[in-house]
């Protein structure tokens, strides 16, 4: 059985619940490895993340919890830093790469904000060309390579409102030859991928991040994986994990 999640949010981010909430629930599920984590700090979207100077009181509150609930659980402050926050990410645990947002002539784009907002940004951005922005987004990715993650977060999620809206074409070569490259780039520094079922909770997204069949490119070639919910409530704590063990 899968015990271990390490993408939560609590309310200190864009969650809802307080950390020791989380923390009691997840011990109700069976969970033995909880990692807590916060959005880092970009200055342009203040809304989901946490400002850099309540990084450390953070960190503070998961080491209290740590050490109250230490007899039942092992318990982890992490980030999920994104490619445009700095790379301030003393006294966290561990680091979860992730590219939200696409620069475009001094602008920033949110990936995953939702489906008008992807639509606005590739006709004011990419000149309505859906392609160009999953092609960029990708090379982002690629270069969270640089940055200092352990572990790269939803691989995919430019594709989080393709099942419904079928915005690009995720069979078409050009596709999978922007993923495939930057797969490969990140495959060379050894980085953990997620395998994340978010998007199955909060928009009834079919499959996790990435697709299965990226899973499997990246499986073939000795990529390391890890399960997470990346929940922002206490109900999605390892949301579906029991479909994804292997
Ligand atoms: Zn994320
Ligand atoms: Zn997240």
């Amino acid at each position: 059985m899968i015990n271990t999640d390490l993408h939560i949010h609590s309310c200190f981010c864009d969650g809802v619940d307080l950390p020791e909430t989380i923390v009691l629930e997840a011990i109700k599920k069976g969970i033995k490895h909880l990692g807590i984590v916060v959005h880092s700090f970009v200055p342009f979207d203040k809304d989901f993340c946490l400002e850099e100077n309540r990084y450390q009181e953070f960190i503070a509150e998961i080491s209290k919890l740590k050490s109250k609930y230490k007899d039942k659980i092992t318990l982890y402050a992490g980030i999920e830093l994104d490619y445009y926050s700095t790379p301030n990410v003393s006294g966290f645990d561990y680091v979860i790469g992730a590219v939200h947002y696409i620069e475009k002539n001094g602008e920033y784009y949110s990936v995953d904000l939702s489906p008008e907002e992807l639509k606005r940004a590739v006709e004011v951005g990419f000149f309505g060309n859906y392609m160009e922005f999953a092609k960029e987004y990708y090379l982002l990715v690629s270069k969270l390579c640089e940055r200092p993650c352990d572990i790269i977060a939803h691989f995919d999620l430019i594709t989080k409102y393709n099942d419904k809206y079928k915005l690009f074409d995720t069979e078409s070569n050009e596709y999978k030859n922007a993923w495939q490259q930057s797969a490969n780039e990140l495959l060379k520094h050894n980085k953990y991928f997620e395998i994340n079922t978010g998007a199955m909770f909060r928009v009834g997204k079919k499959e996790p991040y990435p697709s299965t069949e990226i899973i499997n490119y990246l499986k073939e070639r000795g990529a390391k994986f890890i399960l997470s919910s990346d929940a922002h409530s206490k109900s999605a704590i390892a949301y579906n994990f029991e479909d994804y063990e292997k």
